[in-house]
Protein backbone atom coordinates (compact mmCIF):
# COMPACT_ATOMS: atom_id res chain seq x y z
CA UNK A 1 0.00 0.00 0.00
CA UNK A 2 1.03 3.40 -1.06
CA UNK A 3 1.94 5.39 2.24
CA UNK A 4 0.21 8.54 2.92
CA UNK A 5 2.71 11.55 2.04
CA UNK A 6 3.37 14.13 4.07
CA UNK A 7 3.89 18.20 4.39
CA UNK A 8 5.20 20.35 7.17
CA UNK A 9 3.78 23.69 6.96
CA UNK A 10 5.80 27.17 8.32
CA UNK A 11 2.75 29.56 9.44
CA UNK A 12 -0.96 28.99 10.26
CA UNK A 13 -1.85 32.14 8.25
CA UNK A 14 -4.34 31.78 5.58
CA UNK A 15 -1.99 30.64 3.26
CA UNK A 16 -0.42 27.71 5.48
CA UNK A 17 -4.64 26.87 6.27
CA UNK A 18 -5.89 26.79 3.17
CA UNK A 19 -3.07 24.96 1.51
CA UNK A 20 -2.84 22.48 4.38
CA UNK A 21 -6.82 22.34 3.98
CA UNK A 22 -6.35 21.52 0.35
CA UNK A 23 -3.52 18.75 0.98
CA UNK A 24 -5.14 17.47 4.17
CA UNK A 25 -8.77 16.98 2.28
CA UNK A 26 -6.29 15.29 -0.74
CA UNK A 27 -4.76 12.61 1.51
CA UNK A 28 -1.36 14.05 2.92
CA UNK A 29 -0.57 13.74 6.32
CA UNK A 30 -0.46 17.76 7.43
CA UNK A 31 1.69 19.23 10.31
CA UNK A 32 1.31 23.02 10.42
CA UNK A 33 3.78 24.86 12.95
CA UNK A 34 2.68 28.46 13.93
CA UNK A 35 4.82 31.01 15.89
CA UNK A 36 1.67 32.63 17.30
CA UNK A 37 -0.56 31.85 20.46
CA UNK A 38 -3.27 31.51 17.70
CA UNK A 39 -3.40 30.78 14.22
CA UNK A 40 -4.78 32.68 11.66
CA UNK A 41 -2.32 35.30 10.54
CA UNK A 42 -4.31 38.08 9.12
CA UNK A 43 -7.31 36.28 10.25
CA UNK A 44 -6.57 36.68 13.98
CA UNK A 45 -9.17 38.41 16.30
CA UNK A 46 -8.04 39.63 19.36
CA UNK A 47 -10.12 40.73 22.70
CA UNK A 48 -9.21 44.04 24.17
CA UNK A 49 -12.12 46.45 26.53
CA UNK A 50 -14.69 43.29 26.12
CA UNK A 51 -14.92 43.66 22.11
CA UNK A 52 -13.40 41.43 19.80
CA UNK A 53 -11.56 43.18 17.07
CA UNK A 54 -10.30 41.51 13.62
CA UNK A 55 -6.49 42.04 13.02
CA UNK A 56 -5.99 42.07 9.29
CA UNK A 57 -9.44 41.15 7.23
CA UNK A 58 -11.72 43.36 7.22
CA UNK A 59 -13.13 43.21 3.66
CA UNK A 60 -13.32 40.18 2.17
CA UNK A 61 -14.04 39.52 -1.81
CA UNK A 62 -14.81 36.03 -3.89
CA UNK A 63 -17.36 35.09 -1.17
CA UNK A 64 -20.80 35.67 -3.12
CA UNK A 65 -22.64 32.31 -4.32
CA UNK A 66 -20.60 30.67 -7.24
CA UNK A 67 -17.36 32.87 -6.81
CA UNK A 68 -14.22 31.53 -6.80
CA UNK A 69 -13.60 31.26 -2.87
CA UNK A 70 -17.12 30.42 -2.33
CA UNK A 71 -16.23 27.48 -4.52
CA UNK A 72 -12.93 26.39 -2.59
CA UNK A 73 -14.95 26.57 0.33
CA UNK A 74 -17.73 24.14 -0.78
CA UNK A 75 -15.24 21.72 -1.77
CA UNK A 76 -13.52 21.99 1.64
CA UNK A 77 -17.19 21.26 3.12
CA UNK A 78 -17.05 24.11 5.21
CA UNK A 79 -19.03 27.11 3.16
CA UNK A 80 -22.19 26.37 5.70
CA UNK A 81 -20.18 27.31 8.78
CA UNK A 82 -18.83 30.39 7.58
CA UNK A 83 -20.89 33.75 9.09
CA UNK A 84 -20.74 36.36 6.65
CA UNK A 85 -22.75 39.54 6.08
CA UNK A 86 -22.84 41.13 2.91
CA UNK A 87 -22.51 45.01 2.53
CA UNK A 88 -25.66 46.50 0.93
CA UNK A 89 -25.96 46.66 -2.27
CA UNK A 90 -27.30 50.20 -3.03
CA UNK A 91 -23.99 51.44 -1.40
CA UNK A 92 -21.23 49.02 -0.70
CA UNK A 93 -18.53 51.46 -0.18
CA UNK A 94 -18.61 55.00 0.19
CA UNK A 95 -15.59 57.42 -0.60
CA UNK A 96 -14.77 60.88 1.15
CA UNK A 97 -12.45 63.39 -0.61
CA UNK A 98 -11.56 65.58 1.98
CA UNK A 99 -10.56 67.92 -0.75
CA UNK A 100 -13.63 69.18 -2.17
CA UNK A 101 -16.08 67.64 0.79
CA UNK A 102 -17.34 65.31 -1.87
CA UNK A 103 -19.06 61.88 -0.65
CA UNK A 104 -19.43 59.17 -3.86
CA UNK A 105 -22.09 56.61 -2.82
CA UNK A 106 -20.90 53.41 -4.77
CA UNK A 107 -23.46 50.64 -5.59
CA UNK A 108 -22.61 46.96 -6.37
CA UNK A 109 -22.71 45.11 -9.70
CA UNK A 110 -21.48 46.09 -13.08
CA UNK A 111 -24.36 48.32 -13.71
CA UNK A 112 -24.68 49.65 -10.59
CA UNK A 113 -21.35 50.58 -10.14
CA UNK A 114 -21.85 52.20 -13.85
CA UNK A 115 -24.79 54.15 -13.09
CA UNK A 116 -23.49 55.52 -9.58
CA UNK A 117 -20.62 56.72 -10.72
CA UNK A 118 -22.00 58.55 -13.65
CA UNK A 119 -24.60 59.90 -11.59
CA UNK A 120 -21.32 62.36 -10.54
CA UNK A 121 -19.33 61.83 -13.84
CA UNK A 122 -22.25 62.05 -16.50
CA UNK A 123 -20.01 63.19 -18.71
CA UNK A 124 -17.75 59.81 -18.25
CA UNK A 125 -20.69 57.48 -18.46
CA UNK A 126 -19.69 55.84 -21.40
CA UNK A 127 -15.98 56.00 -20.72
CA UNK A 128 -17.13 54.18 -17.02
CA UNK A 129 -18.64 51.66 -18.60
CA UNK A 130 -15.79 51.07 -21.56
CA UNK A 131 -13.19 50.56 -18.40
CA UNK A 132 -15.92 48.22 -16.41
CA UNK A 133 -16.40 46.22 -19.56
CA UNK A 134 -12.37 46.02 -19.70
CA UNK A 135 -11.30 45.02 -16.53
CA UNK A 136 -14.10 42.67 -16.54
CA UNK A 137 -12.48 41.29 -19.33
CA UNK A 138 -9.22 41.14 -18.48
CA UNK A 139 -9.82 39.50 -14.96
CA UNK A 140 -11.90 36.97 -17.33
CA UNK A 141 -8.86 35.67 -19.24
CA UNK A 142 -7.06 35.01 -15.73
CA UNK A 143 -7.22 31.17 -15.68
CA UNK A 144 -7.08 30.37 -11.94
CA UNK A 145 -9.13 33.36 -10.72
CA UNK A 146 -11.75 31.42 -12.93
CA UNK A 147 -10.42 28.46 -11.41
CA UNK A 148 -10.39 27.25 -15.15
CA UNK A 149 -7.75 24.11 -15.92
CA UNK A 150 -4.13 25.89 -17.72
CA UNK A 151 -1.48 25.03 -19.23
CA UNK A 152 1.56 24.87 -16.01
CA UNK A 153 1.89 26.34 -12.72
CA UNK A 154 2.08 29.98 -13.18
CA UNK A 155 -1.56 30.31 -14.37
CA UNK A 156 -1.98 34.25 -13.36
CA UNK A 157 -0.84 35.35 -16.83
CA UNK A 158 -2.85 36.30 -19.23
CA UNK A 159 -2.44 37.17 -23.37
CA UNK A 160 -4.16 40.70 -22.78
CA UNK A 161 -1.88 43.52 -24.39
CA UNK A 162 -2.35 45.65 -21.04
CA UNK A 163 -2.28 43.07 -18.46
CA UNK A 164 1.24 44.41 -17.42
CA UNK A 165 0.44 48.01 -18.04
CA UNK A 166 0.67 50.35 -15.09
CA UNK A 167 -2.46 50.14 -13.52
CA UNK A 168 -2.79 54.16 -13.30
CA UNK A 169 -1.93 54.86 -16.84
CA UNK A 170 -4.21 51.65 -17.95
CA UNK A 171 -7.44 53.89 -16.02
CA UNK A 172 -6.18 57.16 -17.85
CA UNK A 173 -6.41 54.75 -20.89
CA UNK A 174 -10.41 54.93 -20.66
CA UNK A 175 -11.45 58.04 -17.90
CA UNK A 176 -10.59 61.61 -19.12
CA UNK A 177 -11.09 63.61 -15.52
CA UNK A 178 -8.47 63.39 -13.02
CA UNK A 179 -11.24 63.33 -10.31
CA UNK A 180 -13.08 60.26 -11.30
CA UNK A 181 -9.69 58.07 -11.96
CA UNK A 182 -8.37 59.06 -8.27
CA UNK A 183 -12.42 57.86 -7.39
CA UNK A 184 -11.59 54.56 -8.97
CA UNK A 185 -8.21 53.97 -7.79
CA UNK A 186 -10.05 53.71 -4.09
CA UNK A 187 -8.97 50.24 -3.39
CA UNK A 188 -4.86 51.30 -4.06
CA UNK A 189 -4.55 51.10 -0.22
CA UNK A 190 -5.65 47.92 0.12
CA UNK A 191 -3.14 46.33 -2.87
CA UNK A 192 -0.51 48.38 -1.62
CA UNK A 193 -0.95 50.05 -5.31
CA UNK A 194 2.12 52.33 -6.53
CA UNK A 195 1.93 55.12 -9.38
CA UNK A 196 3.77 53.93 -12.78
CA UNK A 197 4.29 50.67 -11.28
CA UNK A 198 1.49 48.35 -10.14
CA UNK A 199 0.22 46.14 -12.74
CA UNK A 200 -3.32 46.67 -14.46
CA UNK A 201 -4.61 43.29 -13.41
CA UNK A 202 -3.51 43.67 -9.83
CA UNK A 203 -6.34 46.84 -10.21
CA UNK A 204 -8.62 44.91 -12.57
CA UNK A 205 -9.25 41.65 -10.42
CA UNK A 206 -9.30 43.65 -7.11
CA UNK A 207 -11.80 46.15 -8.65
CA UNK A 208 -13.87 43.12 -10.03
CA UNK A 209 -14.37 41.36 -6.67
CA UNK A 210 -15.28 44.72 -5.03
CA UNK A 211 -17.66 45.36 -8.01
CA UNK A 212 -19.27 42.04 -7.85
CA UNK A 213 -19.90 42.11 -4.03
CA UNK A 214 -18.07 42.29 -0.63
CA UNK A 215 -19.00 40.53 2.86
CA UNK A 216 -17.67 40.81 6.22
CA UNK A 217 -16.82 38.01 8.70
CA UNK A 218 -19.60 38.24 11.41
CA UNK A 219 -18.10 38.20 15.46
CA UNK A 220 -14.77 38.35 13.83
CA UNK A 221 -12.62 36.64 11.26
CA UNK A 222 -10.50 33.76 13.50
CA UNK A 223 -13.67 31.63 13.33
CA UNK A 224 -12.75 30.88 9.50
CA UNK A 225 -9.49 29.60 10.70
CA UNK A 226 -10.87 27.32 13.29
CA UNK A 227 -12.78 26.29 10.04
CA UNK A 228 -9.85 25.25 7.91
CA UNK A 229 -7.75 23.83 11.04
CA UNK A 230 -10.88 21.55 11.65
CA UNK A 231 -10.21 20.29 7.47
CA UNK A 232 -6.54 19.44 9.05
CA UNK A 233 -7.24 18.09 12.10
CA UNK A 234 -10.30 16.18 11.35
CA UNK A 235 -8.04 13.98 8.58
CA UNK A 236 -5.42 13.20 11.13
CA UNK A 237 -3.41 16.49 10.76
CA UNK A 238 -2.27 18.50 13.69
CA UNK A 239 -1.81 22.13 13.90
CA UNK A 240 0.81 22.86 16.30
CA UNK A 241 0.80 26.80 17.98
CA UNK A 242 3.43 28.71 20.13
CA UNK A 243 6.16 26.72 18.55
CA UNK A 244 7.57 28.96 15.68
CA UNK A 245 10.15 27.67 13.25
CA UNK A 246 13.78 28.44 14.51
CA UNK A 247 15.65 26.48 11.76
CA UNK A 248 15.10 24.73 8.58
CA UNK A 249 17.96 22.04 7.69
CA UNK A 250 18.58 22.19 4.06
CA UNK A 251 20.82 19.51 2.97
CA UNK A 252 22.30 18.84 -1.12
CA UNK A 253 18.76 20.81 -2.27
CA UNK A 254 16.40 18.84 0.22
CA UNK A 255 15.02 19.97 3.48
CA UNK A 256 15.72 17.03 5.96
CA UNK A 257 13.57 18.52 8.84
CA UNK A 258 12.82 21.47 10.59
CA UNK A 259 13.22 22.45 13.71
CA UNK A 260 11.06 25.07 16.19
CA UNK A 261 11.98 27.41 19.26
CA UNK A 262 11.64 24.81 21.36
CA UNK A 263 13.67 22.26 19.85
CA UNK A 264 11.31 20.02 18.87
CA UNK A 265 12.21 18.30 15.28
CA UNK A 266 9.42 17.71 12.10
CA UNK A 267 10.59 15.63 9.08
CA UNK A 268 8.08 14.66 6.10
CA UNK A 269 8.22 14.32 2.69
CA UNK A 270 7.16 17.92 1.65
CA UNK A 271 7.92 21.16 3.53
CA UNK A 272 5.72 24.23 2.62
CA UNK A 273 6.71 27.85 3.57
CA UNK A 274 3.72 30.68 4.22
CA UNK A 275 5.51 32.70 5.91
CA UNK A 276 7.74 35.96 4.00
CA UNK A 277 10.35 34.43 1.86
CA UNK A 278 12.62 37.07 3.53
CA UNK A 279 12.04 35.64 7.13
CA UNK A 280 12.01 32.42 5.32
CA UNK A 281 15.76 33.06 3.99
CA UNK A 282 17.25 34.15 6.88
CA UNK A 283 15.66 29.84 8.96
CA UNK A 284 18.21 28.37 6.41
CA UNK A 285 21.88 28.09 6.05
CA UNK A 286 23.23 30.98 2.57
CA UNK A 287 23.54 28.31 1.13
CA UNK A 288 20.45 26.12 0.69
CA UNK A 289 19.38 28.56 -1.91
CA UNK A 290 21.57 30.09 -4.92
CA UNK A 291 22.79 33.73 -3.83
CA UNK A 292 20.75 35.22 -6.76
CA UNK A 293 17.45 33.82 -5.69
CA UNK A 294 18.47 34.86 -2.22
CA UNK A 295 19.28 38.57 -3.51
CA UNK A 296 16.21 38.89 -5.81
CA UNK A 297 13.81 38.11 -2.85
CA UNK A 298 15.59 40.52 -0.74
CA UNK A 299 15.63 43.39 -3.43
CA UNK A 300 11.79 43.39 -4.26
CA UNK A 301 9.97 46.34 -2.16
CA UNK A 302 7.24 45.42 0.34
CA UNK A 303 3.89 47.18 -0.15
CA UNK A 304 3.59 49.98 2.45
CA UNK A 305 2.26 49.24 6.51
CA UNK A 306 -0.30 50.79 8.18
CA UNK A 307 -1.64 52.42 11.31
CA UNK A 308 -4.83 50.68 13.17
CA UNK A 309 -7.49 52.38 15.30
CA UNK A 310 -9.75 49.41 17.17
CA UNK A 311 -11.89 51.83 18.77
CA UNK A 312 -14.85 50.33 21.19
CA UNK A 313 -17.98 52.54 20.69
CA UNK A 314 -20.31 53.82 23.73
CA UNK A 315 -23.35 52.14 23.53
CA UNK A 316 -26.47 53.17 21.62
CA UNK A 317 -24.25 56.59 20.22
CA UNK A 318 -23.21 55.47 16.53
CA UNK A 319 -25.12 53.36 14.04
CA UNK A 320 -23.80 50.36 12.50
CA UNK A 321 -23.32 51.32 8.84
CA UNK A 322 -23.31 48.54 6.50
CA UNK A 323 -20.50 49.29 3.78
CA UNK A 324 -17.22 49.98 3.70
CA UNK A 325 -15.83 54.19 4.17
CA UNK A 326 -12.92 55.54 2.69
CA UNK A 327 -11.51 58.85 3.71
CA UNK A 328 -9.22 60.50 1.42
CA UNK A 329 -7.15 64.00 1.60
CA UNK A 330 -6.28 64.89 -1.92
CA UNK A 331 -7.83 63.17 -5.32
CA UNK A 332 -3.56 64.07 -6.52
CA UNK A 333 -2.31 61.92 -4.00
CA UNK A 334 -4.41 58.46 -4.47
CA UNK A 335 -1.04 56.90 -5.93
CA UNK A 336 1.58 58.06 -3.21
CA UNK A 337 0.40 55.95 -0.37
CA UNK A 338 4.24 54.60 -0.54
CA UNK A 339 6.08 58.14 -0.19
CA UNK A 340 6.94 58.66 3.59
CA UNK A 341 7.63 62.45 2.95
CA UNK A 342 3.46 63.20 2.05
CA UNK A 343 1.88 64.30 5.11
CA UNK A 344 0.04 61.73 7.32
CA UNK A 345 -2.47 60.15 7.35
CA UNK A 346 -3.20 60.26 3.44
CA UNK A 347 -6.47 58.45 3.66
CA UNK A 348 -7.70 55.30 5.56
CA UNK A 349 -10.96 52.81 5.60
CA UNK A 350 -13.47 53.09 8.49
CA UNK A 351 -15.91 50.06 8.73
CA UNK A 352 -17.94 48.94 11.64
CA UNK A 353 -17.43 45.45 11.96
CA UNK A 354 -21.03 43.01 12.11
CA UNK A 355 -21.98 41.54 15.54
CA UNK A 356 -24.14 38.64 15.53
CA UNK A 357 -27.76 39.89 15.25
CA UNK A 358 -26.40 42.90 14.59
CA UNK A 359 -28.68 45.98 15.69
CA UNK A 360 -29.12 49.70 14.64
CA UNK A 361 -25.91 50.62 16.56
CA UNK A 362 -22.45 49.58 15.87
CA UNK A 363 -19.96 48.17 19.21
CA UNK A 364 -16.60 49.13 17.37
CA UNK A 365 -15.09 50.58 14.34
CA UNK A 366 -11.77 49.67 12.72
CA UNK A 367 -9.69 52.02 11.36
CA UNK A 368 -6.45 50.86 9.03
CA UNK A 369 -5.04 54.26 7.79
CA UNK A 370 -1.86 52.99 5.45
CA UNK A 371 1.79 54.29 6.30
CA UNK A 372 5.52 54.09 5.50
CA UNK A 373 7.76 51.97 7.89
CA UNK A 374 9.89 54.76 7.59
CA UNK A 375 7.28 56.67 9.98
CA UNK A 376 8.42 53.94 12.66
CA UNK A 377 12.24 53.38 11.98
CA UNK A 378 13.02 55.35 15.05
CA UNK A 379 11.98 52.09 16.86
CA UNK A 380 12.57 49.68 14.53
CA UNK A 381 14.93 47.64 17.07
CA UNK A 382 12.93 47.37 20.03
CA UNK A 383 10.10 44.83 20.59
CA UNK A 384 6.53 44.42 21.98
CA UNK A 385 5.82 46.26 24.91
CA UNK A 386 9.29 48.00 25.41
CA UNK A 387 9.14 50.55 22.67
CA UNK A 388 9.30 53.25 24.77
CA UNK A 389 7.22 56.49 26.34
CA UNK A 390 8.05 58.64 23.71
CA UNK A 391 6.70 55.91 20.88
CA UNK A 392 3.45 55.80 22.98
CA UNK A 393 3.30 59.34 22.90
CA UNK A 394 3.56 59.50 19.03
CA UNK A 395 0.92 56.77 18.60
CA UNK A 396 -1.45 58.90 20.82
CA UNK A 397 -0.45 61.96 18.45
CA UNK A 398 -1.37 59.77 15.78
CA UNK A 399 -4.67 58.09 16.90
CA UNK A 400 -5.63 61.94 17.42
CA UNK A 401 -5.17 63.07 13.84
CA UNK A 402 -6.99 60.18 12.86
CA UNK A 403 -10.17 61.25 15.29
CA UNK A 404 -10.05 64.75 14.00
CA UNK A 405 -10.15 63.52 10.21
CA UNK A 406 -12.81 60.79 11.22
CA UNK A 407 -14.82 64.18 12.42
CA UNK A 408 -15.32 65.71 8.77
CA UNK A 409 -17.41 62.59 8.17
CA UNK A 410 -18.80 62.08 11.16
CA UNK A 411 -19.61 65.42 13.39
CA UNK A 412 -19.66 64.14 17.04
CA UNK A 413 -17.72 60.78 16.41
CA UNK A 414 -15.23 61.39 19.39
CA UNK A 415 -18.21 61.95 21.99
CA UNK A 416 -18.96 58.41 20.50
CA UNK A 417 -15.50 56.51 21.70
CA UNK A 418 -15.41 54.68 24.73
CA UNK A 419 -11.56 53.33 24.52
CA UNK A 420 -9.06 53.32 22.05
CA UNK A 421 -6.48 51.02 20.85
CA UNK A 422 -3.71 51.91 18.20
CA UNK A 423 -1.24 49.45 16.57
CA UNK A 424 1.72 50.74 14.22
CA UNK A 425 3.81 48.91 11.29
CA UNK A 426 5.85 47.80 14.14
CA UNK A 427 3.08 46.15 15.46
CA UNK A 428 2.46 44.13 11.82
CA UNK A 429 5.86 43.16 11.31
CA UNK A 430 6.45 41.74 14.89
CA UNK A 431 3.21 39.92 15.01
CA UNK A 432 3.12 38.33 11.23
CA UNK A 433 6.87 38.33 10.70
CA UNK A 434 6.69 40.45 7.73
CA UNK A 435 9.36 42.60 6.38
CA UNK A 436 8.85 45.99 6.93
CA UNK A 437 5.38 44.97 8.40
CA UNK A 438 4.15 45.41 4.67
CA UNK A 439 -0.33 44.92 4.71
CA UNK A 440 0.20 43.09 1.58
CA UNK A 441 3.92 41.40 1.43
CA UNK A 442 5.88 41.86 -1.94
CA UNK A 443 4.66 44.55 -4.09
CA UNK A 444 4.39 43.59 -7.55
CA UNK A 445 6.55 46.08 -10.44
CA UNK A 446 4.98 45.77 -13.92
CA UNK A 447 8.43 47.37 -14.92
CA UNK A 448 9.80 44.40 -13.60
CA UNK A 449 7.81 41.79 -13.32
CA UNK A 450 10.41 39.35 -13.57
CA UNK A 451 11.25 40.43 -9.98
CA UNK A 452 8.18 40.13 -8.35
CA UNK A 453 7.35 37.29 -9.94
CA UNK A 454 7.51 34.50 -7.10
CA UNK A 455 7.28 31.11 -8.30
CA UNK A 456 5.48 28.28 -5.72
CA UNK A 457 8.15 25.99 -6.35
CA UNK A 458 12.08 27.03 -5.35
CA UNK A 459 15.85 25.05 -6.29
CA UNK A 460 15.39 23.28 -3.19
CA UNK A 461 13.32 20.34 -4.25
CA UNK A 462 11.18 19.33 -1.27
CA UNK A 463 10.57 23.48 -0.94
CA UNK A 464 8.05 25.11 -1.52
CA UNK A 465 5.98 28.39 -0.82
CA UNK A 466 2.63 29.89 -0.27
CA UNK A 467 0.63 32.95 0.77
CA UNK A 468 0.59 36.28 -0.20
CA UNK A 469 3.96 37.10 -1.49
CA UNK A 470 2.92 34.96 -4.16
CA UNK A 471 0.70 36.05 -7.15
CA UNK A 472 -1.84 37.79 -5.33
CA UNK A 473 -2.15 39.09 -1.16
CA UNK A 474 -5.86 38.86 0.54
CA UNK A 475 -8.60 36.50 1.34
CA UNK A 476 -9.16 36.11 -2.74
CA UNK A 477 -5.69 35.89 -3.79
CA UNK A 478 -3.97 33.80 -0.53
CA UNK A 479 -6.45 30.72 -1.56
CA UNK A 480 -5.57 30.54 -5.17
CA UNK A 481 -2.16 30.19 -4.82
CA UNK A 482 -2.74 27.73 -1.86
CA UNK A 483 -4.03 25.50 -4.88
CA UNK A 484 -1.40 26.33 -7.05
CA UNK A 485 0.81 25.24 -4.26
CA UNK A 486 -1.02 21.99 -3.17
CA UNK A 487 -1.11 21.48 -7.52
CA UNK A 488 2.73 21.73 -7.51
CA UNK A 489 2.95 18.49 -5.02
CA UNK A 490 -0.01 16.82 -6.71
CA UNK A 491 -0.08 17.53 -10.30
CA UNK A 492 -1.19 20.25 -12.56
CA UNK A 493 -4.97 21.18 -12.74
CA UNK A 494 -5.35 18.31 -10.12
CA UNK A 495 -7.06 20.24 -7.14
CA UNK A 496 -8.99 22.91 -9.48
CA UNK A 497 -10.74 19.91 -11.56
CA UNK A 498 -11.67 18.86 -7.95
CA UNK A 499 -12.95 22.11 -7.17
CA UNK A 500 -15.36 22.56 -9.86
CA UNK A 501 -16.87 18.61 -10.40
CA UNK A 502 -17.86 19.03 -6.58
CA UNK A 503 -20.21 22.11 -7.61
CA UNK A 504 -21.97 20.21 -10.24
CA UNK A 505 -25.00 19.08 -8.20
C1 LIG B 1 -4.01 45.76 8.90
C2 LIG B 1 -4.32 44.84 7.76
C3 LIG B 1 -5.57 44.89 7.16
C4 LIG B 1 -5.88 44.01 6.11
N1 LIG B 1 -7.15 44.05 5.57
C5 LIG B 1 -7.50 43.14 4.64
C6 LIG B 1 -8.84 43.07 4.18
O1 LIG B 1 -9.70 43.83 4.63
N2 LIG B 1 -9.14 42.15 3.22
C7 LIG B 1 -8.20 41.30 2.70
O2 LIG B 1 -8.55 40.49 1.83
N3 LIG B 1 -6.91 41.35 3.12
C8 LIG B 1 -6.54 42.23 4.08
N4 LIG B 1 -5.25 42.26 4.55
C9 LIG B 1 -4.27 41.36 3.93
C10 LIG B 1 -4.42 39.94 4.47
O3 LIG B 1 -4.51 39.97 5.88
C11 LIG B 1 -3.22 39.11 4.05
O4 LIG B 1 -3.04 39.17 2.65
C12 LIG B 1 -3.33 37.64 4.45
O5 LIG B 1 -3.78 37.48 5.76
C13 LIG B 1 -1.99 36.99 4.27
O6 LIG B 1 -2.05 35.62 4.61
P1 LIG B 1 -0.69 34.79 4.71
O7 LIG B 1 -1.06 33.44 5.17
O8 LIG B 1 0.09 34.93 3.46
O9 LIG B 1 0.17 35.54 5.83
P2 LIG B 1 -0.15 35.74 7.37
O10 LIG B 1 -1.59 35.88 7.62
O11 LIG B 1 0.77 36.84 7.79
O12 LIG B 1 0.32 34.37 8.02
C14 LIG B 1 1.65 34.04 8.25
C15 LIG B 1 1.69 33.26 9.55
O13 LIG B 1 3.00 32.76 9.73
C16 LIG B 1 3.34 32.91 11.09
N5 LIG B 1 4.80 32.86 11.21
C17 LIG B 1 5.70 33.82 10.90
N6 LIG B 1 6.95 33.37 11.13
C18 LIG B 1 6.83 32.09 11.58
C19 LIG B 1 7.76 31.08 11.97
N7 LIG B 1 9.08 31.31 11.97
N8 LIG B 1 7.28 29.87 12.36
C20 LIG B 1 5.95 29.61 12.39
N9 LIG B 1 5.03 30.54 12.04
C21 LIG B 1 5.46 31.75 11.62
C22 LIG B 1 2.72 34.23 11.49
O14 LIG B 1 2.59 34.35 12.90
C23 LIG B 1 1.38 34.13 10.76
O15 LIG B 1 0.40 33.51 11.56
C24 LIG B 1 -4.91 43.11 5.61
C25 LIG B 1 -3.64 43.06 6.21
C26 LIG B 1 -3.36 43.89 7.30
C27 LIG B 1 -2.01 43.79 7.95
Amino acid sequence: MKQQPSVVIIGAGLGGLFTGAILAKEGFHVTVLEKNANIGGGLQTFTRFGERFDTGMHVIGGMQPGANIWKICRYLGILDKVQLMDVDESCSDRLYFAQDKQYYNIARGRQGFVDSLSAYFPQESENLKNYVDAIFTMTSHVDVFNLRPSQGYLSLFSQDPDFLMAANEYIAKFIQDERLRSVLSYMNPLYGGREGCTPAYIHAIISVLYINGTSRFVDGSSHFADLLADVITSRGGSVIVGDGVSWIEVNDHHVDYVRTRSGKQFTADYYISSIHPCTMLRLMDEKALPKSYRNRLDSIPNAFSAFSLYIKLKPGTFPYINHSEYYMGRYEDIWKFDNPDKPWPLGFLFMTPPDANQGEYASRVLLTAPMSFDKVRQWEDTTVGHRGDDYERWKEERSQELLHAIEEMHPGFSNCVDRMLASSPLTIRDFYGVKGGSISGFSKDCNQMALSQVPVATKVKNLFLTGQNVNLHGFCGVPLTAILTSEALLEPNYVINKINSCQED
